[in-house]
């Protein structure tokens, strides 16, 4: 880890997933919601630039509609992303402005990403939105996104989407938050002797192996695809820390050079 490259962090994407947003009882975790604006607006406020990568509009969806279970049809848990985004960006708005913070969204697809005129379209925008000191919040257009041979315009899942904006917005940083302190050796949820990795600085087939299995009830990725995220960042020369969206305020400590869950750079 490299506390000195840390703290001359100066823009950050951070991704939340949908694990620290909803509880496991399917209620908004507002104490989560709640720090994360207040730690978002407060460094926004000190002159950092803070980009945030939400998911979640599918569980906060279930939520408005009282259902416990996600539909398995495609078209039904579209128009549950529609239904729950309009409330999570609802939630988000107040929560921010609580903290004199403005907020603005990006829907993203792959296809945007994937055409330069697009993709530079989509950082332009990030870029004037920053420049107006408002944190643009960004979640992938789950409502109409699709997942064809011929035509993909899915990202996959968040975490991705986190690697991607980080690098579509040259951001320093990627904190990745999720509902476990870091990377261990083997899943802790199952294995009770598991250990922490403080530094990751490959991608290695042995770390992939260890990261098996999807994670959450509404979480869907696990930790293979926030290893596949650690890939692009990887390619990209950027950093990224993972660590536990329980703790949003440590996002401080972690930008004073700190060591904090699990730290994926040179
Ligand atoms: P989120 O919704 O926050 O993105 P996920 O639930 O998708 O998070 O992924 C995190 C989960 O991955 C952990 O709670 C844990 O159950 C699982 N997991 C599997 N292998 C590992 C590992 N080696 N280290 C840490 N977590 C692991």
């Amino acid at each position: 880890m490299n506390p000195n490259k840390l703290k001359t962090v100066k823009r950050l994407v951070v991704k939340i997933g949908t694990s620290s947003l909803i509880l496991a009882n399917g209620q908004l975790n507002l104490k989560n919601i709640d720090e994360l604006a207040f730690s978002l607006s407060s460094l926004q406020h000190e002159g950092y630039e803070v980009i945030l990568v939400t998911s979640g509009a599918i569980g906060v969806g279930l939520n408005v509609l009282g259902m416990t279970r996600r539909p398995t049809e495609i078209a039904k848990q579209q128009a549950l992303a529609a239904i729950g985004q309009v409330e999570l960006m609802s939630l988000y708005n107040h929560m921010f402005a609580r903290y004199q913070q403005k907020v603005a969204q990006l829907l993203l697809t792959n296809d945007v990403i994937e055409y330069p005129e697009s993709r530079q379209n989509a950082t332009e925008s990030l870029n004037a939105i920053l420049a107006l000191g408002i944190i643009p919040i960004i979640n992938e257009n789950d409502a109409v996104s699709v997942d064809e041979m011929d035509h993909k315009t899915k990202f996959g899942d968040n975490d991705k989407l986190g690697a991607i904006v980080t690098n579509l917005s040259d951001a320093d940083l990627l904190v990745m938050l999720s509902d476990i302190d870091g990377l261990y050796d083997k899943n802790p949820n199952i294995f009770e002797d598991a250990t922490l990795i403080e530094h990751v600085s490959e991608i290695t087939d042995q770390l992939m192996k260890s990261a098996g299995g999807a994670g959450s009830r509404f979480g869907t990725g696990g930790m293979t695809s926030k290893l596949e995220a650690a890939k692009l960042i990887f390619e990209n020369d950027k950093q990224m820390i993972l660590t536990n969206g329980a703790r949003i305020w440590e996002i401080r400590d972690i930008l004073a050079g700190k060591k904090k869950g699990t730290y994926f750079g040179q």
